[in-house]
């Protein structure tokens, strides 16, 4: 079998103990696997730099369950919550709010911009009524970075409750909860963590969490009611768990730490990141954002020309072993390439050859 590089927003590429841990058939009430996952909860609030004041849950399901179980369980129909939105997830998080009937407004940008402080600012000043703020934080959509923690220090100056789609950046970049003024930061096990995909997590406020008992309009999407489960039986799931992926994913935190933490990880992720876009230019690419907003997460690249097509591209570059992403920006054609993983600036290099051969042989590239 020929083993494929995933450079994507996740799932992406694990390590080989991480696929490897997966090897067994585990029992969902036996002590041990119970343990493993109130380990995995300490682990994930002491990673959000979080104290005793807050607690994660996990939560079954694909990332954007984790983020429609904290919308419905912290926001209720009373209340109003601010939308940040500059992509698809930003506007996945709309569309959930209208699903649940959740009143809310939103400040928009365009896709290739990052959210600003001041109109957040501007609308929470002509709003009372708006109660909580939302946003994403890496929008995987271009590969921006909103600045969370100004926004987030804004919302709590309104005296609002926060909460980050913090989905491809959380375990890629050192954020501290508290001093972040972040109440719900929503992640899963398939993106920085570099785990397998399976659950995501909800890190919230402990008290805030508490107070939020009976709220959620969905009986499997309910923070509390899982919060409450895993507390008070010692780390039991609430219905069938993803065992697999739980085993991979205390793995691969292990693994983090082996690593040096948070810090180290991100400095490989911006090596990676920093290689690929000057090596990218040099073959004549634009990225799509600026870089003074560029996540070292994900990157888009503008087509070169009008006669590039991502499907011959995308097909060469998987028969050399890379797995590359297609764009999702609106209104500019881009493809995308992932850095996080378990990829390592040797792989970008290796890439980078292989786009200067199909560039090359396109006759394209004027070097
Ligand atoms: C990956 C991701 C999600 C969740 O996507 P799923 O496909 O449900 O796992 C949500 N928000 C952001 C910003 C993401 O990158």
């Amino acid at each position: 079998m020929v083993r494929s590089l995933l450079l994507t927003p996740g799932p992406l590429t694990t390590t080989d103990t991480v696929k490897t841990a997966m090897m067994g058939d585990w029992c969902t009430w036996e002590e041990e696997y119970k343990k493993l996952t109130s380990g995995i909860r300490s682990r994930l609030v002491e990673l959000a730099g979080g104290g005793d004041q807050y607690t994660a849950v996990l939560m079954q399901g694909s990332g954007t369950f984790s983020v429609e179980a904290a919308i419905g369980t912290f926001i209720s129909k009373e209340d109003h919550v601010l939308i940040g939105v500059n992509g698809a997830y930003g506007r996945r998080i709309v569309e959930i709010a209208e699903r649940l009937h959740i009143p809310y407004s939103t400040v928009t940008v365009d896709d290739t911009k990052a959210l600003e402080v001041a109109s957040f600012e501007e609308k929470l000043r002509a709003d009372s009524s708006i109660t909580h703020v939302m946003f994403v934080h890496s929008e995987t959509t271009s590969g921006l970075l909103n600045p969370a923690q100004d926004i987030c220090r804004i919302a709590k100056q309104f005296g609002k409750t926060t909460m980050v789609d913090a989905m491809s950046s959380f375990g890629g970049m050192d954020m501290s909860m508290g001093d972040w003024n972040m109440d719900v930061l929503v992640s899963s096990s398939n993106k920085c963590l570099q785990g397998v995909p399976g659950f995501g997590f909800v890190l919230a406020n402990r008290a805030l969490l508490k107070s939020r008992k009976g709220c959620a309009p969905s009986l499997s999407l309910d923070v509390y009611d899982q919060f409450e489960t895993m507390e008070n039986d010692g780390g039991k799931w609430r219905f069938t768990s993803p065992t697999h992926a739980v085993h991979a994913f205390s793995q691969a935190l292990d693994e983090l730490i082996e690593e040096g933490g948070i810090q180290v990880r991100e400095a490989r992720y911006r090596q990676n990141q920093e290689t690929l876009i000057s090596g990218m230019e040099a073959l004549s690419f634009k990225t799509a954002v600026s870089k003074s907003i560029q996540s070292p997460f994900i990157v888009s690249f503008l087509y070169p020309d009008e006669t590039f097509s991502f499907d011959d591209f995308y097909k060469v570059l998987k028969a050399d072993g890379f797995v590359i992403y297609p764009g999702k920006l609106t209104d500019l054609q881009a493809f995308r390439i992932g850095i996080i993983g378990d990829i390592h600036v040797s792989d970008i290099h290796r890439l980078l050859e292989s786009i200067k051969m199909y560039m090359t042989e396109r006759g394209g590239l004027l070097v």
